[in-house]
């Protein structure tokens, strides 16, 4: 994937952003980002953004924080727990 501004090649990171959903505020953190060495843009794939959204009706902190990371292993946890 190439940088919309600049068409410089993106790189993937673990990094944070900040969305609004339901009129909330929200920051994720250690979510897999796209950054942009060149021009220092951050750009969060559509699926990154509608997992987010997902899992910030389970798994939101009262800070408005969501650990992306975390929600993705809980994810695969709870999915586990269905196999036994
Ligand atoms: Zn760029």
């Amino acid at each position: 994937m190439k940088c919309m501004k600049c068409h410089n090649t993106l790189h993937s990171e673990i990094g944070e952003f900040s969305m609004t959903i339901n009129g909330k505020s929200i920051k994720v953190i250690n979510a897999p980002v796209l950054h942009c060495k060149n021009c220092n843009s951050v750009i969060i794939s559509d699926e990154v953004k509608e997992k987010a959204k997902e899992f910030s009706k389970v798994y939101l902190y009262p800070d408005n924080t969501l650990d992306y990371a975390e929600c993705e292993a809980g994810t695969i946890m709870s999915v586990m727990n269905l196999l036994l």
